[in-house]
Protein backbone atom coordinates (compact mmCIF):
# COMPACT_ATOMS: atom_id res chain seq x y z
CA UNK A 1 0.00 0.00 0.00
CA UNK A 2 2.75 2.38 0.91
CA UNK A 3 4.53 1.86 -2.41
CA UNK A 4 1.24 2.72 -3.92
CA UNK A 5 0.78 6.18 -2.49
CA UNK A 6 4.45 6.61 -2.85
CA UNK A 7 3.92 5.83 -6.67
CA UNK A 8 0.99 8.00 -7.29
CA UNK A 9 2.88 10.88 -5.32
CA UNK A 10 5.92 10.63 -7.83
CA UNK A 11 3.36 10.82 -10.46
CA UNK A 12 2.29 14.12 -9.11
CA UNK A 13 5.44 15.33 -8.70
CA UNK A 14 6.26 15.01 -12.37
CA UNK A 15 9.06 18.01 -11.56
CA UNK A 16 10.90 15.82 -9.83
CA UNK A 17 13.80 13.16 -10.97
CA UNK A 18 11.87 9.30 -10.64
CA UNK A 19 13.48 7.55 -7.89
CA UNK A 20 15.70 4.33 -9.03
CA UNK A 21 13.27 1.38 -8.38
CA UNK A 22 14.64 -0.27 -5.63
CA UNK A 23 16.11 -3.97 -7.35
CA UNK A 24 14.39 -6.88 -7.14
CA UNK A 25 16.02 -9.88 -5.89
CA UNK A 26 15.42 -13.56 -5.61
CA UNK A 27 15.91 -14.89 -1.74
CA UNK A 28 18.93 -17.61 -1.58
CA UNK A 29 16.78 -19.75 0.36
CA UNK A 30 14.35 -19.81 -2.79
CA UNK A 31 16.93 -21.06 -4.79
CA UNK A 32 17.37 -23.98 -2.46
CA UNK A 33 14.26 -24.81 -3.15
CA UNK A 34 14.29 -24.34 -6.66
CA UNK A 35 16.78 -26.84 -6.57
CA UNK A 36 14.74 -29.67 -5.07
CA UNK A 37 11.83 -28.80 -7.18
CA UNK A 38 14.02 -29.23 -10.50
CA UNK A 39 14.95 -32.51 -9.56
CA UNK A 40 11.11 -33.33 -8.22
CA UNK A 41 10.31 -31.80 -11.58
CA UNK A 42 12.24 -34.07 -14.08
CA UNK A 43 11.34 -37.78 -12.11
CA UNK A 44 7.55 -36.41 -12.01
CA UNK A 45 5.25 -37.81 -14.95
CA UNK A 46 2.13 -35.14 -14.04
CA UNK A 47 2.94 -33.37 -17.06
CA UNK A 48 2.78 -35.72 -19.57
CA UNK A 49 -0.52 -37.52 -17.45
CA UNK A 50 -1.88 -34.22 -18.17
CA UNK A 51 -1.62 -34.00 -21.56
CA UNK A 52 -2.20 -37.94 -22.71
CA UNK A 53 -5.49 -36.75 -20.65
CA UNK A 54 -6.58 -34.24 -22.60
CA UNK A 55 -5.40 -35.56 -26.21
CA UNK A 56 -6.97 -39.21 -25.14
CA UNK A 57 -10.19 -38.36 -23.67
CA UNK A 58 -10.54 -34.71 -25.61
CA UNK A 59 -8.70 -35.54 -28.72
CA UNK A 60 -9.36 -32.82 -31.61
CA UNK A 61 -10.64 -29.80 -30.14
CA UNK A 62 -11.91 -27.01 -32.92
CA UNK A 63 -12.82 -24.17 -30.89
CA UNK A 64 -17.08 -24.10 -30.16
CA UNK A 65 -17.14 -27.51 -31.02
CA UNK A 66 -18.89 -30.55 -29.06
CA UNK A 67 -15.15 -31.25 -28.20
CA UNK A 68 -14.28 -27.73 -27.58
CA UNK A 69 -17.10 -27.96 -24.78
CA UNK A 70 -15.95 -30.98 -23.63
CA UNK A 71 -12.28 -29.78 -23.09
CA UNK A 72 -13.67 -26.98 -21.04
CA UNK A 73 -15.25 -29.39 -18.57
CA UNK A 74 -12.06 -31.48 -19.15
CA UNK A 75 -9.88 -28.56 -17.80
CA UNK A 76 -12.12 -27.81 -14.84
CA UNK A 77 -11.63 -30.86 -13.71
CA UNK A 78 -8.37 -31.57 -14.33
CA UNK A 79 -7.69 -28.49 -11.86
CA UNK A 80 -9.67 -29.69 -9.05
CA UNK A 81 -8.12 -32.97 -9.50
CA UNK A 82 -4.59 -31.74 -9.17
CA UNK A 83 -5.37 -29.77 -6.28
CA UNK A 84 -5.36 -26.05 -7.57
CA UNK A 85 -7.20 -23.79 -4.67
CA UNK A 86 -9.52 -22.17 -6.72
CA UNK A 87 -11.18 -22.94 -10.63
CA UNK A 88 -13.42 -20.88 -12.57
CA UNK A 89 -14.27 -20.18 -15.56
CA UNK A 90 -14.84 -17.04 -18.04
CA UNK A 91 -16.74 -17.03 -21.36
CA UNK A 92 -15.18 -16.22 -24.65
CA UNK A 93 -17.45 -15.35 -27.87
CA UNK A 94 -16.49 -15.84 -31.43
CA UNK A 95 -17.52 -17.05 -34.89
CA UNK A 96 -17.68 -20.53 -35.52
CA UNK A 97 -16.06 -22.13 -38.34
CA UNK A 98 -16.74 -25.80 -39.72
CA UNK A 99 -15.23 -28.09 -41.75
CA UNK A 100 -17.46 -30.47 -43.38
CA UNK A 101 -15.45 -32.38 -46.18
CA UNK A 102 -12.58 -31.51 -48.65
CA UNK A 103 -11.08 -33.19 -51.39
CA UNK A 104 -9.27 -31.98 -54.60
CA UNK A 105 -7.45 -33.86 -58.07
CA UNK A 106 -5.87 -33.17 -60.85
CA UNK A 107 -8.32 -33.44 -63.95
CA UNK A 108 -7.14 -33.57 -67.14
CA UNK A 109 -4.59 -36.27 -68.98
CA UNK A 110 -2.72 -36.16 -66.32
CA UNK A 111 -5.69 -36.56 -63.37
CA UNK A 112 -5.10 -38.21 -60.10
CA UNK A 113 -6.12 -36.89 -56.41
CA UNK A 114 -3.90 -34.40 -54.09
CA UNK A 115 -4.26 -34.22 -50.39
CA UNK A 116 -5.32 -30.87 -49.70
CA UNK A 117 -7.00 -29.61 -46.56
CA UNK A 118 -8.85 -26.30 -46.20
CA UNK A 119 -7.70 -23.45 -44.98
CA UNK A 120 -9.66 -22.58 -41.17
CA UNK A 121 -12.48 -19.67 -42.28
CA UNK A 122 -12.03 -20.78 -45.81
CA UNK A 123 -15.09 -20.18 -48.09
CA UNK A 124 -17.01 -23.50 -49.36
CA UNK A 125 -17.65 -24.34 -53.16
CA UNK A 126 -16.38 -26.31 -55.77
CA UNK A 127 -14.02 -24.66 -58.54
CA UNK A 128 -12.04 -26.47 -61.51
CA UNK A 129 -9.65 -24.13 -63.08
CA UNK A 130 -6.44 -24.04 -64.75
CA UNK A 131 -3.40 -23.42 -61.43
CA UNK A 132 -0.57 -20.47 -61.86
CA UNK A 133 2.15 -21.51 -60.01
CA UNK A 134 4.25 -18.56 -57.91
CA UNK A 135 6.91 -18.83 -56.02
CA UNK A 136 5.96 -17.17 -52.86
CA UNK A 137 3.44 -14.62 -51.62
CA UNK A 138 5.39 -11.37 -53.26
CA UNK A 139 5.25 -13.21 -56.62
CA UNK A 140 1.45 -13.66 -56.03
CA UNK A 141 1.23 -9.95 -55.22
CA UNK A 142 3.15 -8.80 -58.39
CA UNK A 143 0.84 -10.57 -60.77
CA UNK A 144 -0.87 -7.78 -62.73
CA UNK A 145 -4.46 -6.95 -61.95
CA UNK A 146 -7.31 -9.72 -63.64
CA UNK A 147 -4.27 -11.96 -64.66
CA UNK A 148 -5.70 -14.31 -62.31
CA UNK A 149 -9.62 -14.49 -63.86
CA UNK A 150 -10.96 -18.08 -64.13
CA UNK A 151 -7.41 -19.71 -62.49
CA UNK A 152 -6.56 -20.89 -59.09
CA UNK A 153 -3.51 -19.56 -57.10
CA UNK A 154 -0.70 -22.00 -55.87
CA UNK A 155 1.66 -20.38 -53.84
CA UNK A 156 4.43 -23.58 -53.62
CA UNK A 157 6.74 -21.88 -50.87
CA UNK A 158 8.88 -24.17 -49.23
CA UNK A 159 9.48 -23.54 -45.20
CA UNK A 160 12.68 -24.43 -43.58
CA UNK A 161 13.45 -26.19 -40.33
CA UNK A 162 14.54 -23.41 -38.10
CA UNK A 163 15.46 -23.75 -34.18
CA UNK A 164 12.67 -20.61 -33.28
CA UNK A 165 10.83 -21.43 -36.33
CA UNK A 166 11.63 -18.49 -38.16
CA UNK A 167 10.00 -19.27 -41.17
CA UNK A 168 6.60 -19.71 -39.93
CA UNK A 169 6.58 -15.92 -40.60
CA UNK A 170 6.60 -16.19 -44.28
CA UNK A 171 4.53 -19.99 -44.70
CA UNK A 172 1.39 -18.60 -42.26
CA UNK A 173 1.92 -14.96 -43.86
CA UNK A 174 1.29 -17.16 -47.40
CA UNK A 175 -1.73 -19.03 -45.63
CA UNK A 176 -2.77 -15.54 -43.81
CA UNK A 177 -2.95 -13.44 -46.69
CA UNK A 178 -2.55 -15.53 -49.77
CA UNK A 179 -6.43 -15.87 -50.79
CA UNK A 180 -7.13 -12.16 -50.41
CA UNK A 181 -4.37 -11.23 -52.97
CA UNK A 182 -5.55 -13.80 -55.35
CA UNK A 183 -8.88 -12.63 -55.37
CA UNK A 184 -7.56 -8.93 -55.79
CA UNK A 185 -6.06 -10.73 -59.01
CA UNK A 186 -9.11 -12.40 -60.32
CA UNK A 187 -8.95 -16.03 -58.70
CA UNK A 188 -11.46 -18.19 -58.01
CA UNK A 189 -9.60 -20.49 -55.64
CA UNK A 190 -6.16 -20.82 -53.56
CA UNK A 191 -3.61 -23.28 -53.05
CA UNK A 192 -0.73 -23.41 -51.03
CA UNK A 193 2.18 -25.61 -50.24
CA UNK A 194 1.47 -26.86 -46.75
CA UNK A 195 3.55 -24.14 -44.27
CA UNK A 196 5.50 -27.17 -42.87
CA UNK A 197 8.35 -29.23 -43.15
CA UNK A 198 7.24 -32.70 -43.40
CA UNK A 199 8.17 -34.57 -46.52
CA UNK A 200 4.86 -37.18 -45.37
CA UNK A 201 1.63 -36.91 -46.97
CA UNK A 202 -0.41 -34.87 -43.78
CA UNK A 203 -1.50 -30.91 -44.63
CA UNK A 204 -1.22 -27.83 -42.33
CA UNK A 205 -4.79 -26.34 -41.79
CA UNK A 206 -4.41 -22.69 -39.96
CA UNK A 207 -6.57 -19.78 -40.05
CA UNK A 208 -6.80 -17.69 -43.16
CA UNK A 209 -8.33 -14.17 -43.05
CA UNK A 210 -10.44 -12.35 -46.16
CA UNK A 211 -9.88 -8.60 -46.40
CA UNK A 212 -12.68 -6.78 -45.68
CA UNK A 213 -15.38 -5.99 -49.19
CA UNK A 214 -14.04 -9.28 -50.72
CA UNK A 215 -16.02 -11.60 -51.87
CA UNK A 216 -14.20 -14.91 -50.22
CA UNK A 217 -12.72 -17.95 -52.75
CA UNK A 218 -11.88 -21.26 -51.38
CA UNK A 219 -8.80 -21.92 -49.95
CA UNK A 220 -6.82 -24.92 -49.05
CA UNK A 221 -3.16 -26.26 -48.63
CA UNK A 222 -1.80 -29.04 -49.90
CA UNK A 223 0.70 -31.88 -48.64
CA UNK A 224 5.04 -31.19 -48.96
CA UNK A 225 4.96 -34.21 -51.56
CA UNK A 226 1.36 -33.09 -53.56
CA UNK A 227 3.14 -29.64 -53.99
CA UNK A 228 6.67 -31.47 -55.58
CA UNK A 229 3.64 -33.32 -57.87
CA UNK A 230 1.93 -29.77 -58.89
CA UNK A 231 5.43 -28.70 -59.20
CA UNK A 232 6.65 -30.77 -62.08
CA UNK A 233 3.09 -31.33 -63.44
CA UNK A 234 3.39 -27.61 -64.31
CA UNK A 235 6.76 -28.17 -66.41
CA UNK A 236 4.69 -30.39 -68.74
CA UNK A 237 2.16 -28.14 -69.29
CA UNK A 238 -1.09 -26.29 -68.23
CA UNK A 239 -2.55 -27.80 -65.16
CA UNK A 240 -6.09 -28.00 -63.67
CA UNK A 241 -7.35 -29.08 -60.62
CA UNK A 242 -11.10 -29.43 -58.99
CA UNK A 243 -10.78 -27.99 -55.32
CA UNK A 244 -14.30 -29.43 -53.57
CA UNK A 245 -14.57 -27.53 -49.98
CA UNK A 246 -17.68 -28.00 -47.92
CA UNK A 247 -16.40 -25.53 -44.87
CA UNK A 248 -17.54 -22.01 -43.90
CA UNK A 249 -18.70 -19.88 -40.88
CA UNK A 250 -21.70 -20.76 -39.11
CA UNK A 251 -23.25 -18.17 -36.31
CA UNK A 252 -21.54 -17.81 -33.39
CA UNK A 253 -20.24 -19.88 -30.27
CA UNK A 254 -18.92 -19.42 -26.49
CA UNK A 255 -16.42 -21.55 -25.07
CA UNK A 256 -14.46 -20.39 -22.21
CA UNK A 257 -11.17 -19.68 -20.47
CA UNK A 258 -10.65 -22.11 -17.76
CA UNK A 259 -8.46 -20.48 -14.89
CA UNK A 260 -6.98 -22.50 -11.98
CA UNK A 261 -4.87 -20.79 -9.01
CA UNK A 262 -2.76 -21.71 -6.63
CA UNK A 263 -2.91 -19.19 -3.79
CA UNK A 264 -0.39 -17.06 -2.67
CA UNK A 265 1.05 -17.63 1.11
CA UNK A 266 2.02 -14.28 1.33
CA UNK A 267 1.46 -12.18 -1.40
CA UNK A 268 -2.12 -13.90 -2.18
CA UNK A 269 -3.33 -10.66 -4.79
CA UNK A 270 -0.31 -10.76 -6.64
CA UNK A 271 0.27 -12.88 -9.89
CA UNK A 272 2.40 -15.01 -11.52
CA UNK A 273 0.42 -16.01 -14.71
CA UNK A 274 0.85 -19.05 -16.90
CA UNK A 275 -0.75 -21.17 -19.54
CA UNK A 276 -1.71 -22.92 -22.94
CA UNK A 277 -4.08 -22.58 -24.83
CA UNK A 278 -7.11 -25.25 -24.33
CA UNK A 279 -8.34 -25.38 -28.37
CA UNK A 280 -6.61 -27.20 -31.38
CA UNK A 281 -7.19 -27.64 -34.90
CA UNK A 282 -9.36 -30.61 -35.91
CA UNK A 283 -6.62 -33.00 -37.93
CA UNK A 284 -4.37 -34.15 -35.23
CA UNK A 285 -5.35 -34.32 -31.65
CA UNK A 286 -3.45 -30.92 -30.59
CA UNK A 287 -0.74 -32.79 -28.70
CA UNK A 288 2.29 -30.39 -29.03
CA UNK A 289 -0.11 -27.75 -30.04
CA UNK A 290 -1.01 -27.23 -27.39
CA UNK A 291 -2.09 -30.21 -25.07
CA UNK A 292 1.53 -29.45 -24.23
CA UNK A 293 1.41 -26.54 -22.85
CA UNK A 294 -1.44 -26.90 -20.81
CA UNK A 295 0.22 -30.19 -19.34
CA UNK A 296 3.15 -28.33 -19.08
CA UNK A 297 1.68 -25.49 -16.79
CA UNK A 298 -0.66 -27.22 -14.83
CA UNK A 299 1.94 -29.57 -13.84
CA UNK A 300 4.58 -26.89 -12.97
CA UNK A 301 2.40 -25.12 -11.26
CA UNK A 302 0.69 -27.92 -9.21
CA UNK A 303 4.52 -28.76 -8.43
CA UNK A 304 5.19 -25.22 -7.14
CA UNK A 305 1.97 -25.77 -5.01
CA UNK A 306 3.84 -28.00 -2.78
CA UNK A 307 6.46 -25.00 -2.10
CA UNK A 308 3.83 -23.14 -0.79
CA UNK A 309 4.43 -20.26 -3.10
CA UNK A 310 4.51 -16.65 -1.75
CA UNK A 311 2.85 -15.39 -4.83
CA UNK A 312 -0.60 -16.83 -6.58
CA UNK A 313 -0.21 -19.00 -9.44
CA UNK A 314 -2.44 -18.57 -12.21
CA UNK A 315 -2.90 -21.24 -14.93
CA UNK A 316 -5.00 -20.39 -17.93
CA UNK A 317 -6.32 -22.83 -20.13
CA UNK A 318 -7.10 -20.26 -22.98
CA UNK A 319 -10.00 -20.79 -25.12
CA UNK A 320 -9.73 -20.38 -28.73
CA UNK A 321 -6.66 -19.64 -30.01
CA UNK A 322 -6.01 -20.85 -33.35
CA UNK A 323 -8.63 -18.75 -34.86
CA UNK A 324 -7.79 -15.39 -33.60
CA UNK A 325 -6.49 -14.93 -29.78
CA UNK A 326 -9.77 -14.42 -28.72
CA UNK A 327 -9.08 -16.14 -25.26
CA UNK A 328 -6.25 -13.89 -24.92
CA UNK A 329 -8.12 -11.07 -26.06
CA UNK A 330 -11.02 -11.46 -23.61
CA UNK A 331 -8.34 -12.55 -21.03
CA UNK A 332 -6.99 -9.09 -21.40
CA UNK A 333 -10.54 -7.20 -21.70
CA UNK A 334 -11.44 -9.06 -18.50
CA UNK A 335 -8.26 -8.26 -16.45
CA UNK A 336 -6.81 -4.98 -17.81
CA UNK A 337 -7.30 -3.07 -14.98
CA UNK A 338 -5.16 -5.76 -13.10
CA UNK A 339 -2.00 -5.14 -15.13
CA UNK A 340 0.17 -4.39 -11.66
CA UNK A 341 -1.20 -7.38 -9.91
CA UNK A 342 -0.45 -9.42 -12.76
CA UNK A 343 4.22 -9.51 -11.78
CA UNK A 344 5.17 -11.64 -14.60
CA UNK A 345 3.90 -14.16 -17.21
CA UNK A 346 5.22 -16.77 -19.32
CA UNK A 347 2.90 -19.17 -22.17
CA UNK A 348 4.02 -22.28 -23.90
CA UNK A 349 2.70 -22.68 -26.81
CA UNK A 350 5.45 -23.77 -29.35
CA UNK A 351 5.27 -27.41 -28.76
CA UNK A 352 7.28 -29.59 -26.37
CA UNK A 353 10.93 -29.55 -27.27
CA UNK A 354 13.84 -29.43 -25.23
CA UNK A 355 13.66 -25.18 -23.83
CA UNK A 356 16.83 -23.95 -24.64
CA UNK A 357 16.57 -20.40 -23.84
CA UNK A 358 14.91 -17.28 -21.27
CA UNK A 359 14.31 -14.00 -21.76
CA UNK A 360 12.32 -11.67 -20.48
CA UNK A 361 11.34 -8.06 -20.85
CA UNK A 362 11.46 -7.12 -17.04
CA UNK A 363 12.69 -3.54 -16.10
CA UNK A 364 15.90 -2.84 -15.45
CA UNK A 365 15.57 -3.11 -11.46
CA UNK A 366 14.91 -6.82 -12.12
CA UNK A 367 17.50 -7.43 -13.85
CA UNK A 368 19.11 -8.75 -10.88
CA UNK A 369 16.32 -11.42 -10.39
CA UNK A 370 15.93 -12.78 -14.14
CA UNK A 371 20.14 -13.19 -14.36
CA UNK A 372 19.33 -15.56 -11.10
CA UNK A 373 16.22 -17.35 -12.50
CA UNK A 374 18.53 -17.97 -15.93
CA UNK A 375 21.10 -19.34 -13.51
CA UNK A 376 18.59 -21.66 -11.53
CA UNK A 377 17.68 -22.91 -15.19
CA UNK A 378 21.21 -23.39 -16.36
CA UNK A 379 21.24 -26.88 -15.08
CA UNK A 380 18.29 -27.94 -17.81
CA UNK A 381 20.73 -26.55 -19.93
CA UNK A 382 19.08 -23.67 -20.59
CA UNK A 383 20.89 -20.11 -21.87
CA UNK A 384 20.21 -16.78 -21.01
CA UNK A 385 19.23 -15.11 -24.21
CA UNK A 386 18.34 -11.34 -23.98
CA UNK A 387 16.11 -10.01 -26.66
CA UNK A 388 15.70 -13.41 -28.47
CA UNK A 389 12.19 -13.38 -26.79
CA UNK A 390 8.84 -12.64 -27.18
CA UNK A 391 5.31 -13.36 -25.02
CA UNK A 392 3.82 -15.76 -26.37
CA UNK A 393 0.40 -15.68 -28.05
CA UNK A 394 -2.53 -15.51 -25.83
CA UNK A 395 -0.17 -13.60 -22.93
CA UNK A 396 0.17 -11.01 -25.95
CA UNK A 397 -2.94 -8.75 -25.16
CA UNK A 398 -1.68 -8.44 -21.58
CA UNK A 399 1.98 -7.56 -22.57
CA UNK A 400 0.21 -4.90 -24.59
CA UNK A 401 -0.95 -3.41 -21.94
CA UNK A 402 2.14 -3.61 -19.63
CA UNK A 403 1.91 -6.89 -18.23
CA UNK A 404 5.95 -7.80 -17.96
CA UNK A 405 6.56 -11.36 -19.53
CA UNK A 406 9.41 -14.19 -19.41
CA UNK A 407 9.83 -16.40 -22.49
CA UNK A 408 11.44 -20.38 -22.58
CA UNK A 409 11.94 -21.15 -25.64
CA UNK A 410 11.60 -24.79 -26.81
CA UNK A 411 13.67 -26.17 -29.68
CA UNK A 412 11.33 -25.23 -32.94
CA UNK A 413 13.39 -27.43 -35.23
CA UNK A 414 10.43 -30.49 -35.58
CA UNK A 415 7.46 -28.60 -34.18
CA UNK A 416 6.22 -27.53 -38.36
CA UNK A 417 6.57 -31.56 -39.15
CA UNK A 418 3.46 -31.66 -36.99
CA UNK A 419 1.52 -28.21 -36.28
CA UNK A 420 -1.82 -27.80 -37.47
CA UNK A 421 -1.60 -31.00 -39.04
CA UNK A 422 -3.04 -34.90 -38.60
CA UNK A 423 0.60 -35.74 -36.82
CA UNK A 424 0.16 -33.50 -34.05
CA UNK A 425 -0.87 -37.02 -31.74
CA UNK A 426 0.83 -37.99 -28.09
CA UNK A 427 3.27 -40.35 -29.70
CA UNK A 428 5.29 -37.52 -31.07
CA UNK A 429 6.20 -36.18 -27.80
CA UNK A 430 9.19 -37.06 -25.67
CA UNK A 431 8.45 -37.64 -22.57
CA UNK A 432 12.07 -36.55 -21.03
CA UNK A 433 11.84 -33.38 -23.33
CA UNK A 434 8.44 -32.95 -21.71
CA UNK A 435 9.55 -33.33 -18.22
CA UNK A 436 12.19 -30.94 -18.69
CA UNK A 437 9.93 -28.41 -20.29
CA UNK A 438 7.60 -28.85 -17.11
CA UNK A 439 10.83 -28.30 -14.40
CA UNK A 440 11.72 -25.12 -16.32
CA UNK A 441 8.35 -23.84 -15.79
CA UNK A 442 8.31 -25.10 -12.57
CA UNK A 443 11.82 -23.09 -11.19
CA UNK A 444 10.50 -20.15 -12.78
CA UNK A 445 6.83 -19.69 -11.21
CA UNK A 446 8.50 -20.96 -7.95
CA UNK A 447 11.09 -18.08 -8.35
CA UNK A 448 8.90 -16.00 -9.77
CA UNK A 449 6.66 -16.21 -6.89
CA UNK A 450 9.23 -15.42 -4.31
CA UNK A 451 11.20 -12.80 -5.68
CA UNK A 452 11.64 -10.07 -2.98
CA UNK A 453 10.41 -6.98 -5.30
CA UNK A 454 8.45 -6.81 -8.88
CA UNK A 455 9.25 -6.83 -12.91
CA UNK A 456 7.76 -3.84 -13.56
CA UNK A 457 4.42 -4.63 -15.23
CA UNK A 458 3.20 -0.85 -15.29
CA UNK A 459 -0.06 -0.14 -17.32
CA UNK A 460 0.69 1.65 -20.83
CA UNK A 461 -1.92 3.55 -22.48
CA UNK A 462 -3.39 1.42 -25.47
CA UNK A 463 -1.48 2.45 -28.99
CA UNK A 464 -3.27 5.41 -30.62
CA UNK A 465 -5.35 4.09 -33.75
CA UNK A 466 -4.25 5.70 -36.66
CA UNK A 467 -6.42 8.40 -38.19
CA UNK A 468 -7.67 9.36 -34.32
ZN1 LIG B 1 -0.75 -23.08 -30.45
Amino acid sequence: MRRSILASALLLCTALPLQAATPTTIPDAALKTADTLRAQALADDTGWKVTESLTTEVGPRLAGSEADARAVAWAQAKFKELGFDKVWTEPVTFPKWERRSENAQVTGAHAQPLVVTALGGSAGGTVEAQIVRFPDLAALQAAPEGSLAGKIAFVDFQMQKKLDGGDYRYGGGIRGRGPSEAIKKGALGFLMRSAGTTPHRVVNTGITRYEAGLTPIPAAAVSIPDADQLARLVKLGPVTVKLALDCGWDGEATSYNVIGEITGRSKPKEIVLTGGHLDSWDLGTGAIDDAAGIGISMAAAHLVAKQRPARTIRVVAFANEEQGLYGGQAYAKAHAKEIKQHVIAAESDFGAGHIYAFDSNAADHAKGAIEAIAGALKPLDVAHKPGTGDPESDIGPMAQLGMTWAFLGHDGTNYFDLHHNADDTLDKIDPKDLAQNVAAYAVFLYLASEAKGDFGSTPKAAPAKPGH
